[in-house]
């Protein structure tokens, strides 16, 4: 139970680790990314301007001409050439009709595309596009920018110029691929260290906890010698001296008997947690009827029962048989009985149903006692957890009975859960799985 404490803690460390690692490198993936691809196309971009403008200059002369020459005929003379240098991708001197009369290009075969796009399109001063166009099987990602020309305010046509930046773009993805590749791949390291690291920080305190938990067991159980020589020394007393003593010894006789009744069942406890941790404890199962097991815990409990007035009603089939640890069993529901008298109210009521079907058989053990505030309801199953001490302190106890009865419960695969309300009540329900040949033996 314990060893299962620890692996979750360490798991939970690891978790938080790993998260926050993961939240460092998304960060620090989107930031490089995010500077790496402005500070490339800021670039391209002020590029694809500074073209425009340069076009501009050297070719504005030609849309002029053939503004004037228009006026005249119609005649005018297309030129395209093939691209000289690297830069630019294209450009193409457009007149407002429509007509290309001057360009270069790196790719003919992609002129109509390009044409295309870019007709209709008026830039205005510092606009750039991001276009792409496919050759064969290849992408390619080019910059779209441009100028009109106007003559007398009167638009006359635009040079475009486009520039390559299809290697810029490969850079970014590859860039971003990496960076992701090797997020990756350091989020898996830092998952790996984390858990390796955890394991260690928990070393030292499973260290202290086994230490403490040896320290437990030893002393329950040395305890239980001298525990056992002081009870038949009190018997003996009791039985020898009981006529000579007087009314005081006697009741300082009675209260160590108590005391002693007390500290014996805390060192079992103790001593039956220490076992249940190292795995000590083997369950014997049977087959056995649980009437009479009820009946017997009834009269158990009975003497604090009536100190208080509290009334039993039990409804169960008289023969129902019980696969299970016999001895746990018993134990498990002295723990839930002990509690429903415990903290229950003077006339209460403690009422125990047995129901069986094919599979489960289902134990519950209600009361009308003081209850189980919300809040605290999931804690009560663990060890030495007690509800507000102050309310639990007029009564006898440690917190250790129902860590006990979830262990016996686990043990059978079975389930325990609580339904309780403040000042009105509490109700255990116990589950535990049966094999289902009861009919054949039973
Ligand atoms: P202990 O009774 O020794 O304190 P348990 O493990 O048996 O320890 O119970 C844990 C806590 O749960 C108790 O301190 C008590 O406050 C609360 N509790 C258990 N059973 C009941 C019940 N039937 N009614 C109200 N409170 C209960």
């Amino acid at each position: 139970m314990n060893d299962k404490m620890f692996k979750q803690t360490r798991f939970r460390l690891t978790l938080l680790f790993a998260s926050l690692i993961v939240v460092f490198f998304v960060l620090f993936t989107s930031a490089s990314y995010m500077i790496v691809s402005s500070l490339i196309m800021t670039k391209q971009r002020q590029q694809a301007i500074d073209l425009a403008e340069e076009e501009y200059m050297e070719h504005k002369f030609e849309l002029l001409n053939w503004y004037y020459k228009n006026a005249d005929d119609d005649d005018t003379d297309e030129s395209i050439s093939a691209h000289h240098s690297s830069m630019p991708f294209f450009y193409y001197v457009i007149t407002r009709d429509g007509e290309v009369i001057k360009g270069e290009e790196s790719f003919p075969e992609i002129r109509e595309n390009i044409l295309h796009r870019i007709h209709g399109w008026r830039p205005g001063n510092k606009d750039v596009r991001y276009e792409t166009v496919t050759i064969g099987n290849e992408k390619i990602w080019f910059l779209l920018s441009g100028k009109q020309v106007l003559i007398k305010k009167i638009y006359i046509g635009t040079i475009y110029t486009g520039i390559n930046i299809t290697e810029q773009v490969y850079i970014v993805k590859v860039l971003t691929g990496v960076l992701c590749v090797m997020s990756i791949v350091f989020i898996g390291l830092s998952v790996v260290l984390g858990y390796y690291m955890s394991g260690r920080a928990m070393v030292p305190i499973a260290n202290a906890f086994k230490r403490q938990k040896e320290f437990v067991a030893d002393a329950s159980h040395e305890l239980r010698t001298p525990l056992s020589i002081l009870q038949s020394s009190i018997e003996v007393i009791e039985s020898e001296e009981k006529g000579k003593l007087g009314e005081f010894s006697l009741q300082v006789l009675d209260d160590m008997k108590d005391e002693l009744k007390r500290m014996t069942k805390l060192t079992n406890d103790l001593l039956w947690l220490a076992r249940s941790d190292s795995n000590a404890i083997t369950l014997t199962k049977e087959w056995f009827p649980l009437f009479p097991v009820v009946n017997e815990l009834i009269r158990k409990c009975r003497p604090l029962a009536e100190q208080k007035q509290i009334r039993f009603t039990v409804h169960m089939q008289e023969d129902i048989m019980v696969y299970g640890d016999k001895e746990r069993i018993i134990q498990l529901m002295f723990i839930l009985l002990d509690n429903s008298v415990k903290y229950n109210n003077e006339n209460g009521q403690v009422s125990i149903k047995v129901e069986r079907n094919r599979k489960n058989v289902m134990i519950e053990i209600k009361d009308t006692g003081i209850g189980i505030p919300i809040e605290h309801q999931k804690y009560i199953f663990e060890r030495f957890y007690r509800v507000d001490p102050s309310r639990s302190q007029r009564q006898q106890g440690y917190g250790i009975g129902l860590s006990i009865a979830k262990w016996i419960v686990d043990a059978h695969g079975g389930t325990i859960n609580v339904q309780s309300e403040e000042k009105r009540g509490s109700r255990f329900i116990v589950t535990l799985p049966q094999p289902t040949i009861i009919e054949s033996e039973g």
